[in-house]
């Protein structure tokens, strides 16, 4: 079968032929590449094309995709068992390094995923509080739990409405949702509801929806915001942390969060997330507290060790190398759009932090709501053209593209022949 009649045959057996919205190419050109195999920072279809890979599964695979060191640590552990239900010696492990190596927090919780991990930090503030009121922000993508699966609505500032079909307004109305950037604002609700806000969720370098990084001034305000009302501060760093630098954001901007939240490179490409705070926040979490929280699979010894051994390698010089190779695949992007067909992507623009970059038509935003109208146009386009060159961005033009250690020099080479082939 070909790639159309695979997705045709997908779309038969599962709603949209995806197991996850974006995976769909939903408005762009061509139908979604089936992959087949990867390797370092190449990915091959089912055809056996290749494409350099910058979308890393969407983000863990910070090493790169089959590290070597990675998979022999599965593969040791694949000869011990894969799941036990048990308490066993691999998450405590995990748990003491990252515990040595994040100051700001003396306590975690693994899950399965990034939205459990929110999931469990919502309830855990609410219990912990006895509020019910979250504050979110426009553009900030928290997983696909009803609480945060909010926009902004049509009243007063904060009011918001489900972004999802199946999200009753009862809950709905619970969540406040502002602009990012905007503190009077987050002022405002705390006034207008000084002991009902439970939490104040954001992801300290906004990830999900183009790349919107904040001000220090801005971050550092809703730290004292939730402190003067006694709500909790919950850093998403699902997409930051272990990205930005070891310690995320919480680490970069020095502000210490009440909660964090963690996913995608914790558990080095298998199915890890996790909620870390203080021994006093988290001991409110079953079976201590009254907050229930509880998984078959969770802390599942194959992702323990996958992820450790990812995490391992994640030293101060990786860090180095990880920004020198995405500096250098932006300028050669950057210099691609000044010359391409007469300059014909002259007006793009990237942007780019750690080893995150994003494209973007003009003018840099720093809110959803300055995103440029013409981005979905310029990158179904774009797209397309890479698609064919054999380089693979996320499929969607508020995706970000994901840097790895694998996008060494000889990537680089090879970005430069496919972009100007
Ligand atoms: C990816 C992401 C999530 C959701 O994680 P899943 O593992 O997809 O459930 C939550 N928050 C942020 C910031 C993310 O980037």
């Amino acid at each position: 079968m070909n790639q159309s009649e695979l997705f045709d045959r997908s779309k038969q057996l599962v709603p949209g032929g995806v197991h996850s919205p974006v995976r769909s190419f939903k408005g762009l050109h061509t139908t979604p590449r089936f992959m087949a195999k990867a390797k370092g920072a190449k990915i091959w279809d089912v055809d056996g094309k290749d494409y350099i890979d910058f979308c890393m599964s969407f983000g863990p695979l910070i090493l790169g995709h089959q590290d070597p060191d990675v998979r022999n640590a599965l593969e040791a552990q694949l000869q011990k068992g894969w799941s036990y239900g048990a308490c066993e010696p691999y998450s405590l492990e995990l748990a003491e390094f990252l515990l040595e190596r994040l100051p700001h927090v003396e306590q975690i919780r693994f899950v399965n995923s990034g939205t459990e991990a929110v999931m469990t930090a919502v309830r855990l503030a609410r219990g912990a509080s006895g509020r019910k009121k979250i504050v979110k922000f426009n553009g900030c993508y928290h997983g696909h739990l009803d609480a945060l699966l909010i926009k902004a609505g049509s009243g007063l500032a904060g009011t918001a409405e489900a972004s999802s079909g199946g999200v009753p307004e009862s809950i709905a109305s619970d969540t406040l949702i502002l602009e990012l950037g905007d503190l009077e604002g987050v002022r405002e609700v705390f006034k207008r509801y000084p002991e009902e806000i439970a939490l104040i969720a954001v992801e300290p370098l906004p990830a999900n929806n183009g790349l919107l990084p904040q001000t220090q001034e801005f971050l550092q305000g809703l730290r004292d915001i939730a402190t003067e009302y006694g709500a909790f501060l919950l850093f998403d760093e699902v997409i930051s942390g272990f990205r930005m630098a070891f310690g995320g954001m919480a680490q970069l901007t020095g502000i210490v969060p009440d909660m964090v939240c963690y996913g995608k490179i914790i558990g080095g490409g298998l199915p890890v997330g996790a909620v870390a705070a203080s021994k006093k926040i988290m001991e409110n979490l079953a079976p201590v507290g009254s907050v229930y929280q509880a998984g078959t699979l969770s802390a599942n010894p194959l992702a323990m060790v996958g992820g450790l051994e990812s995490l391992k390698k994640l030293t101060p010089s990786a860090y180095e190398t990880l920004e020198k190779n995405t500096k250098n695949i932006v300028s050669l992007f950057e210099k691609w759009f000044r010359e391409y067909d007469g300059g014909r992507f002259s007006h793009l623009k990237m942007i780019s932090r750690g080893s995150l970059f994003w494209i973007h038509p003009g003018e840099l935003p720093s809110n959803a709501s300055q995103i440029s109208p013409q981005l979905a146009r310029d990158f179904k386009v774009l797209f397309e053209i890479l698609l064919n060159k054999g380089i693979y961005l996320a499929p969607n033009a508020y995706e970000v593209g994901f840097v790895s250690l694998a996008h060494k020099e000889k990537t680089q080479e090879e970005l430069k022949e496919r972009l100007w082939s």
